[in-house]
């Protein structure tokens, strides 16, 4: 089956997770191999996956989440 860029984008996220059925993959796969829009754009998107990913691991410095939630307490007793 023949699947256009509007068919890719609607399972991307899916795809991207791994979490997509095997024959939709099958299709997205196919399209990519032919489709050189939708490969830049699905390399950029999981760049700004990993990116976010490294945010999540990444963005709070030691000691952050204790002052955080120090922080959370004063606002809930108050
Ligand atoms: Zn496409």
């Amino acid at each position: 089956m023949r699947i256009d860029c509007n068919h890719v984008w609607e399972h991307i996220s899916a795809y991207i997770d791994n979490d997509v059925d095997p024959a939709v993959r099958a299709d997205i796969d196919r399209h990519l191999e032919t489709c050189e829009i939708c490969s830049a754009v699905l390399d950029s998107t999981r760049n700004v996956v990993i990116l976010m990913a490294d945010n999540r691991v990444f963005e709070l410095p030691a000691g952050f989440s204790d002052r955080l939630h120090a922080h959370i307490d004063r606002e809930i007793q108050s």
